[in-house]
């Protein structure tokens, strides 16, 4: 089961972003609302996320870590409407078996914490003791130690590390209300608190957008759009700054990306690179979001729709706030 483990893991863990992402989406998924991400090299060599969450009992602990365990899903009907982040129940199997990966956990029926230790897989000891508040700590150490091949492939820390920031940035714009802390290699490099949207696209956008932002508001029958774009400007220092998300999630989605495109094309002839924070809301009956493992793209039942939807959203935006 070991190397299924590994096969699998090169779907879902791809680089230590992969594991960021996984481990967040689980923090998320256990209701936390202080989040700490600790870094080492990029995450290459260790990637600690705390959370506070309401744990794991220690009876479970050694079901986190099989495959196919997840706790989200009871009925295959519950594919259908997935409202929880994780529902493979191969997340935490896969970076254990590529990985040393150690959980530490407490619930608020638990009077101290419990750990497990595995690695490449294989379980080391039992379930033990250990202290520590309320929540899980996941600590994955050396990524990839027992496959070198795929090792290899790791680029450099700097950009390893940039990754990790853009998964950390996405999660922490669909949730405002928790707050994050990451720290890199000892010392802390983002630190965004508990808040609102604007709150949270200011820190994580900065000035440039704080000042340009026209906030957008659109709903029409089973579809909804908010969030905040930028003017139209002649250039843009940085670009890739195009934040969307479908019922919570960070997508990145043709259909989407194109009526953004052709709203700010059509209506002021210019600005190929705006910058957007756009989250729409969708019967989820209307998306399929199983479609890559890493799920950040999804399928629409009807395309055509949802274009016209947001492209005519982003041109009243524009036409009326756009000065
Ligand atoms: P999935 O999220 O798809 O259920 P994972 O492999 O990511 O599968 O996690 C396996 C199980 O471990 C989850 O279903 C959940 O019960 C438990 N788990 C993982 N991380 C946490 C966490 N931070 N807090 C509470 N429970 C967790
Ligand atoms: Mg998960």
């Amino acid at each position: 089961d070991t190397l299924i483990s590994q096969i699998a893991a090169g779907e879902v863990v791809e680089r230590p972003a992969s594991v960021v992402k996984e481990v967040l989406e689980n923090a998320i998924d256990a209701g936390a609302q202080a989040i700490t991400i600790r870094l080492e090299e990029g995450g290459c060599q260790r990637i600690s996320i705390q959370d506070d969450g309401f744990g794991i009992a220690h009876q479970q602990l050694h079901l986190a870590v099989l495959r196919h365990a997840t706790s989200k899903i009871k009925s295959l009907s519950d594919l259908e409407s997935v409202a929880s982040l994780g529902f493979r129940g191969e997340a935490l199997a896969s970076i254990a078996s590529v990985s040393r990966l150690s959980i530490t956990t407490r619930t608020a029926e638990d009077d101290h914490a419990w750990q497990i230790q595995v690695n490449g897989g294989e379980t080391v000891g039992d379930v033990s003791p250990s202290s520590g508040s309320v929540g899980t700590t996941i600590d994955v150490q050396d990524l990839y130690f027992n496959t070198p091949a795929r090792r290899k492939f790791l680029k450099s820390a700097t950009t390893e590390l940039g990754h990790c920031l853009d998964v950390v940035r996405r999660i922490a714009l669909s949730r405002p209300d928790i707050g994050f802390a990451i720290w890199h290699n000892g010392k802390v490099i983002e630190r965004w608190s508990a808040g609102n949207i604007e709150q949270r696209v200011d820190a994580i956008l900065g000035q440039e957008f704080h000042e340009s932002r026209i906030a957008l508001e659109s709903t029409s029958g089973v579809l909804s759009l908010r969030g905040f774009i930028s003017k139209p400007t002649a250039s843009r220092a940085r670009a890739d700054q195009q934040y969307s998300f479908v019922n919570g999630r960070f997508i990145r989605d043709k259909v989407i990306q194109h009526a953004i495109r052709s709203a700010y094309q059509d209506v002021l002839h210019g600005d190929r690179q705006p910058m957007v924070v756009l989250s729409l809301e969708i019967d989820p009956q209307l998306v399929d979001v199983n479609v890559h493992p890493a799920k950040t793209e999804v399928r629409f039942r009807e395309g055509g729709a949802v274009h016209q939807f947001v492209y005519k959203a982003i041109q009243n935006a524009l036409s009326t706030g756009g000065g």
